[in-house]
């Protein structure tokens, strides 16, 4: 039968109910599904290596002859190892897998097996070793028909095959192994050979010419059955036109449904705030310093939307300590003077506590009636917050996830403010706004996390951004140093100094008691971290005491992490702003947004075991005030090579675009946004970070048929793409709706 990319996969020749299960479970549906499923390596079996010429240390694809296996155990250690001899004529090689008991009855003489594997030095003896291979049972002579001729006819006395004599592509098996590489590429053969000759292509043709993008059915047979004349390396690296067109395709659709969501927004209905000139002077009126170019820049980018009728959505990114606060409350006021509400959304009690302090600082004196609504309040303390939003009395409201979760009713809400987009997760901003009754309220969302633009554009491409790309005068450059913890003396010499001068200092530690796990585990590395902090990982409770009793006599010394109530949070934070703390001891909960500018001098114990995203947060705590600032990066053990690397950025530059294009490269941007959180779509080839200028090329395009700026492209055209969309890609996306 012929199949259509719609058709279930139960009916590809070979898949049954049961194994159609098993792909479900894997999220392959149809025939269309299972040719997304591509391979993620490529073996060369068409010049397979000859063991005489292999060396130590590479990487080989072989094709040999088994000539004998057992199971046998190391004198030393007792460990279970399986070893299998495979030849080509007179040379052969050892195959060894630990703990190999399973292989056992595997291999029997006379098979051809396919390996793949690091080529090693033996212990003893001449002959080469493989550790650990991939392999595949290629031919057995026991079992006619297990080497299936498919493909063109054979020549040079090789058997064409789909396991031999070509580039074989190797894929990620299925059903705990039930569904092997050799399965799939048995199925992806009989899928291709059966697939309709007419593919539909939602990509017009225009795109399609000025890209030179390959035809959508031979894309697929090229990225599963690769001609001979493919470079391997592009294949791995999905670089050949097959993958190009298959990896713009995806992103296209992505960037067209972002585009959809942004245009419906902008039909909806919002507000349409006045800047006159007393809104103008009341908006200069509450600036305690002189804005940067940056700050201007911004707020008119702000102010310009706000008078516009349609809703903002608008993401203010900036390094830490770029000065976003005062552009957001900028906005607050044009707002207010609307006579409207503005609410502040931060992510935990400190900072909202903080900003709500700041906040008054700045409003107060102007007027302004400013409120605090945290989930710590009691009910009675609560009910009367939210009593003052609902009848409008209060005019800015900082708040927390209470803001939402609680039933709170604004009078007029006009403008919301979210800090730290990232840890809300992209739903909850939606929720958010939902909330007002009215017209669609202004939405401006604050990150400080350095997002290269070409994934600010994925992400949050139905937001406009705008970037803080300056630092406020007046910051004598940080100092960032490296130093063992065997001179830890120093560092406290140091530290005694700086306090004596009257400045104030942090001291982080990436856990609050001996023995468990980080506070925030996800950005630190090591897996056996547990093991490792029973054996002195040190700890901010127990360093807290040494450093108040023995090292730091005298100093005020207070404690703050994560396990604290909430209002000793608040009162620790406010002694440490106030100056009647010195020195802070503290977790990573002070990682985002805390402001005391009078502390100049950060200390991180086990610094090779934060994130370098966090590391980059934390520091941003300091270098806020006019006192030259220092971070001491305090490494105690064992420095793995990617500690090393973050480590260095971070001595090296204070760039925040520099680390976070690092720590992406690092990390990959799953990890890199904190995985499911995010909001990323989850894509079936394209990844962002390897496919950036893709993504701006589908951008590019997705823009301009959206907007109709596309001369090329007809009527006809956006018809087939909206269908495609629909049909092809909306399932995938859950965020984006097509209207
Ligand atoms: P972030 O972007 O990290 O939220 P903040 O808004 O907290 O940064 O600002 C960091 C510090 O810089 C604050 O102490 C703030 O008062 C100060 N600041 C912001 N803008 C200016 C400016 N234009 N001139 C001087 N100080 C500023
Ligand atoms: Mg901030």
């Amino acid at each position: 039968m012929t199949l259509e990319p719609g058709t279930s996969v139960q009916y590809v020749k070979g898949i049954g109910p049961r194994l159609a299960e098993i792909l479900a479970s894997k999220g392959i549906h149809t025939v269309e599904d299972l040719l997304y499923y591509l391979p993620f390596r490529y073996e060369d079996r068409i010049n397979p290596r000859s063991i005489a010429e292999l060396k130590p240390g590479e990487m080989a694809t072989l094709l040999a002859e088994v000539r004998g296996s057992g199971l046998f155990r190391t004198r030393r250690q007792g460990v279970q190892i399986f070893q299998m001899t495979a030849g080509q004529g007179t040379s052969a090689i050892n195959c060894l897998w630990f703990n190999g008991a399973y292989l056992k009855d595997k291999f029997k003489p006379g098979q051809t097996v396919a390996l793949y594997g690091r080529v090693e030095e033996p212990k003893y003896g001449r002959r080469l070793q493989l550790m650990q291979p991939q392999f595949e049972i290629v031919y057995d002579p026991d079992e006619p028909g297990s080497s299936e001729q498919h493909g063109r006819p054979g020549g040079n006395g090789i058997p064409e095959s789909l396991e031999m004599g070509r580039i074989v592509p190797v894929y990620e098996s299925a059903g705990q192994g039930k569904l092997t590489s050799r399965w799939f590429r048995r199925i992806m053969h009989a899928t291709l050979r059966d697939l309709t000759p007419n593919l539909p292509d939602g990509i017009p043709p225009a795109i399609v010419r000025r890209l030179e993008l390959v035809p959508r059915r031979e894309a697929f047979v090229q990225a599963h059955f690769p001609d001979e004349s493919v470079p391997l390396e592009d294949l791995d690296r999905a670089r050949t036109p097959a993958h190009r067109r298959l990896i713009f395709e995806e992103l296209f659709f992505l960037e067209i449904g972002l585009e959809l969501k942004r245009r419906a927004l902008r039909a909806q209905p919002g507000l349409s705030f006045e800047i006159n000139d007393g809104v103008r002077q009341a908006v200069k009126r509450i600036l305690p310093f002189h804005p940067t170019a940056a700050q201007k820049r911004v707020l008119k980018e702000i102010a310009d939307d706000m008078q516009r009728p349609f809703p903002m959505r608008r993401l203010l990114q900036g390094d830490v300590g770029s000065g976003k606060t005062i552009v957001a409350l900028q906005g607050a006021i044009i707002a207010i003077e609307n006579g409207y509400q503005a609410a502040l959304m931060a992510p935990t009690e400190i900072l909202a506590a903080q900003h709500y302090l700041s906040a008054r600082r700045i409003l107060e004196p102007a007027g302004y009636r400013v409120l605090l609504l945290t989930g710590s309040l009691d009910d009675d303390h609560k009910r009367e917050i939210r009593r003052h939003i609902a009848q409008g009395n209060a005019q800015l409201v900082i708040g927390t996830h209470a803001l939402i979760e609680e039933k709170v009713e604004f009078a007029k809400p006009g403008l919301i403010i979210v800090d730290e987009q990232h840890r809300f997760g992209v739903l909850q901003r939606f929720r958010l706004m939902k909330k007002a009754a009215q017209a669609e309220p202004d939405v401006l969302v604050m990150t400080a996390t350095p997002i290269p633009r070409t994934l600010a554009l994925t992400l949050y491409g139905d937001l406009d951004i705008s970037v803080l790309d300056e630092l406020p005068p007046g910051r004598t450059p940080m100092v960032t140093r490296r130093i063992s913890e065997d001179r830890a003396n120093e560092v406290w010499d140091f530290l005694k100094k700086q306090v004596a001068k009257g400045n104030q200092a942090f001291v982080v530690y990436p856990v609050i008691e001996e023995q468990e796990e980080p506070e925030t585990k996800k950005t630190l590395e090591q897996p056996n971290l547990l093991a490792e902090t029973r054996t002195g990982l040190k700890a901010a409770t127990k360093m807290y005491d040494e450093l108040r009793k023995k090292i730091l006599p005298g100093l005020r010394v207070g404690l703050l992490h994560g396990r604290l109530r909430p209002d000793e949070k608040e009162e620790v934070m406010r002694r440490f702003q106030a100056g009647e703390i010195d020195v802070l001891v503290s977790t990573t909960v002070i990682e985002v947004g805390v402001d005391v500018p009078n502390a100049n001098l950060m200390i991180i114990e086990h610094a090779e075991r934060f994130g370098l995203a966090q590391l980059h947060q934390l520091r941003g705590r300091i270098g806020r005030g006019a006192a030259k600032s220092f971070c001491v990066l305090m490494t105690g053990g064992k420095v793995s090579p990617e500690a090393e690397r973050r480590l260095d950025a971070m001595v090296r530059t204070t760039d925040g675009f520099e680390i976070a294009e690092l720590d992406l490269e690092l990390r990959g941007p799953g990890e890199f946004f904190g995985t499911k959180q995010s909001g990323l779509p989850s894509f079936r080839v394209a990844n962002l970070l390897r496919d950036r200028e893709l993504l701006e090329t589908a951008k590019r395009e997705a823009a301009a048929l959206v907007d109709g700026s596309a001369k090329d492209i007809s009527k006809e055209d956006v018809t087939r793409v909206m269908a495609h969309l629909r049909s092809h890609w909306q399932r995938r996306y859950g965020l984006v709706e097509v209207g």
